[in-house]
This record gives C-alpha cells, structure tokens and sequence, in this order.
C-alpha cells in the first residue's frame, strides 16, 4: 500500500498529538497551569489539549526510527541541529494545542511556555499540510455551536478560543497570530452570515480590527455582516470572560458595532469632515475602500450614510468614489 506524503504526516501529527494529550495528565504541573486559567479538564479534552515533556527526543516514542525518520522534519515537529546534524523536537516543555482542519485531522501544532520564556507561543511551521493564511484554529471544534448560535466569533489567540468555549461560547475561532485575511474571512461566511470580531483590547488589537474590516470589504452585504467587539484595553476575550462572566461578554456581542458604523467611526475621527480639506481628503481615503464592496443595497446605504457624514449628497459621493451604479437621492 502506497500512501501520500500528506497522509504519512497526518498520522504522524496525530500519533503526537495523542502521545502529547498522555503526557498531559502525567504533568501535574502544566495540569495545575490550565486549571490556573480556569479550564476543567472536559474543555482540555474538547481541544486535545496537550503536554510536550522537556526533553529534546519526546517524540522518539511516537515513531520506529526517529534519528532517521525526515518526515517528522517535514511535519514540523522536529529539526536538525546545526552542530551535529542530530534531529531534535521542536516543542519542549509547552502547552500543546493541536489545530485542525475541517475533517477534523491534526495539520499542526500551537505550543505555550508555562513559565515566562520567549517565545511565548511558538506554532508549526509551514508544511505540505499547514498553512497559516489559510487555517482557523478551532473551527471544527466550533462548527456545530456556530451554527446553533449564528455567528461567529473571531478571536487573536488560542486561550481566547478555549477561555470562551469554557464559558459557553463554543463558536469561537481564532486566526493564528497572523492578520485576519480575505481568505479567513470567505471561509467563516461559509459556515454563517455573522461574523463577531473580538481583539485584544490594545494597539495591537485594534490594528488587527481594522485590517480585518479590510478583508470583510468584498464579502459583506445585506446578508452577510461583520460586527467588531472593542474590549477595554487592559483585556482580551479570555481576561475578559473571565473576570465579566459570559453575560459580561454576552452584553458585548449584543452591542457589537457594525462594520458600517466602524467605517463611519474611523471617518469621523480621523478627519475634520466639517472642512473642506477634511472631506475631501476623507474621500480619498474611502474610495479604495469603498470600491472592494460589492454593488448591493449594502453598499447604497453605505454610501448614502457616508454622504451624510461628509456634506455631501449620494450622487456627489458616488461620482467622486468613481462607482459605476450611482446611489440616488
Ligand atoms: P496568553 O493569554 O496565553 O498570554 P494570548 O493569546 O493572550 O496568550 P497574545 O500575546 O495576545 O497572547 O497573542 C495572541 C496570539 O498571537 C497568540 O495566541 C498566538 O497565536 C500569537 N502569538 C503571540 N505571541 C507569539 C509569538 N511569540 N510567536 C508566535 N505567535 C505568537
Ligand atoms: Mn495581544
Ligand atoms: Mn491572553
Ligand atoms: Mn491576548
């Protein structure tokens, strides 16, 4: 039997991830860590969450030949060293978050120091089966609750994740320490119209908000909506649930502010709109932004409330944005 490359490293992350979900329970002290953070052991296992020993050769029990065995290089879970060409594994002493794809299957691996040491986080890298642009950490553990709740929501982190799914929000996901893309963003809309972005309360955070309005752009409309949760800045959806209660972050979801309202927000406060020189230059500003939209009733009363907001009449607006459906009176 002849199997593929992809195959041969899928099983080869689900043997680790397996053997890492053991160790767990033999580590008192990365036990008592995720107690710390207010997780009971039925969310552990709901996540697969795991332990990586501190040792450099963990995973020489997981395989027949770990010193020649390449492929575990190739799955990202071990490297060569420099020095002596010996193979060694890339999470030690970490709190293992296993990440899937939509079927379920292990394609890689987030990792947590326990005690304070940097990284902080370190995560697979890309491999045949893994590729950051692209996954949604926790997606299909989300899958059903999404669905059952209607919306989704979009966190920074993967503590974020199981913090919220501790406390009754299984439908969050997270993106993985990268910025929110198109891609995420057409893959979350195909499991629901609602999309609930919560960022860390900081710069960072909000940053992310507003590259994540970015990637909304060409896929909202009047069915499919983005709202952003804009947290106190000392706090993340995992600080915050915690120390609130879920009706705290319920409450938050509840008054999510639009994406058009955020859109007209940012407007407002980045330019004098009042002036000349404030509206002209806020036009500047929308018109590449404006142009991702697609046509749709959305868009129109986008347009028609933006117009407002700048002194100007839809028409005037639409001309300036070069949009090829006017928006009338
Ligand atoms: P915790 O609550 O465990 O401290 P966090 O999720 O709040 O973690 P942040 O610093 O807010 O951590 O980072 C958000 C996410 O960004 C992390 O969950 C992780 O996916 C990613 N990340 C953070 N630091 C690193 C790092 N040093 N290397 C790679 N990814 C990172
Ligand atoms: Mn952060
Ligand atoms: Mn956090
Ligand atoms: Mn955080």
């Amino acid at each position: 039997e002849v199997r593929s490359e992809r195959d041969q490293i899928v099983e080869l992350l689900t043997r680790s991830a397996n053997y890492y979900k053991a160790q767990l329970k033999q580590s008192p002290r990365a036990v008592q860590y995720l107690k710390n953070r207010g997780l009971t052991g039925q969310i552990a296992a709901r996540y697969g969450l795991g332990y990586a020993p501190d040792n450099y050769q963990n995973l020489e029990s997981v395989v027949d030949d770990y010193a020649s065995n390449a492929l575990l290089d190739t799955a990202g879970l071990t490297k060569l060293s420099e020095q002596n060409s010996r193979r060694y594994d890339r999470f030690r002493d970490r709190v293992m978050f296993p990440i899937r794809n939509a079927k379920g299957q292990v394609i890689g691996f987030g990792g947590r120091v326990i005690e304070k040491a940097e990284p902080k986080y370190l995560n697979s890298p890309e491999t045949p089966v893994f590729h950051k642009g692209h996954e949604v950490y926790g997606l299909f553990e989300a899958r059903q609750a999404i669905h059952k709740k209607g919306y989704v929501l979009i966190t920074e982190g993967y503590m974020d994740v199981v913090a919220l799914a501790q406390w009754g929000f299984e439908n969050a996901v997270a993106t993985l320490g990268t910025a929110v893309t198109p891609d995420h963003v057409q893959k979350l809309f195909k499991q629901t119209d609602r999309l609930v972005f919560a960022f860390d309360g900081d710069g960072a955070g909000q940053k992310a908000a507003w590259r994540a309005l970015q990637a909304c752009l060409s896929h909202v409309n009047e069915v499919k909506r983005a709202d952003f949760i804009f947290l106190p800045t000392e706090h993340d959806p995992d600080s915050y649930v915690r120390t609130e209660g879920p009706d705290g972050f319920e409450a938050l979801v509840a008054k999510a502010l639009s994406l058009s309202d955020y859109l007209l927000r940012q407007v407002g406060s980045q330019f004098q709109v009042q002036q000349v020189e404030g509206s002209s230059a806020a036009v500047a500003f929308l018109k590449p932004l404006v142009a991702q939209v697609q046509p749709s009733v959305f868009r129109s009363a986008l347009v028609r409330s933006l117009a407002d907001l700048l002194g100007m009449t839809p028409v005037e607006l639409s001309s300036h944005l070069g949009l090829k459906r006017p928006v009338g009176e």
